[in-house]
């Protein structure tokens, strides 16, 4: 699939796959989230530090296919420094390029603009949407936990 990919966004996805400065573990991680797509075997884990409210070191674990582990590698790096409401906005603008549809201008995507190009596989979309897919769960949960530990 990656051969019918124009050959900018094969490069982007393939230095990404290749050599993430992205793969690993985030030392004193605060956030986790986790990842499964079984149609193609993917697997990811993300973790990260945050601050108030604000990703610091991101990192991700995990195997499968060059999308799906290109995506979590150029997801981490998005994702570092962000607050959880800009992280709102870049899945929504993820999910938007997935679609085709016109993304918010306030939102800059950096190397993930490459996977544009992967909306016209439509099965490999589930490759590339596990890493927002999985930091939008891990929000959810993050968020719960914050609201169950408040109450008396
Ligand atoms: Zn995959």
């Amino acid at each position: 699939m990656l051969d019918q990919l124009d050959e900018l966004y094969r490069d982007v996805i393939l230095d990404h796959f290749k050599a993430s400065a992205h793969r690993g573990e985030a030392p004193g991680a605060s956030f986790r989230a986790e990842g499964h797509n079984p149609l193609c075997g993917d697997d990811l884990t993300f973790t990260a530090t945050m601050k108030d409210g604000r990703f610091g070191q991101v990192r991700f674990t995990g195997k499968g296919c060059a999308i799906s582990q290109a995506t979590a590698s150029m997801f981490s790096a998005q994702l570092e420094g962000k607050t959880v409401e800009q992280t709102g906005r870049l899945i929504r603008a993820m999910k938007a390029l997935m679609q085709g549809e016109t993304l918010e201008a306030s939102v800059d995507l950096g190397d993930l603009e490459a996977l544009a190009g992967v909306r016209k596989f439509p099965v490999r979309i589930k490759c590339a949407a596990l890493s927002w897919n999985a930091i939008e769960q891990g929000l959810q949960n993050l968020h719960q936990s914050r609201a169950e530990g408040s109450r008396p």
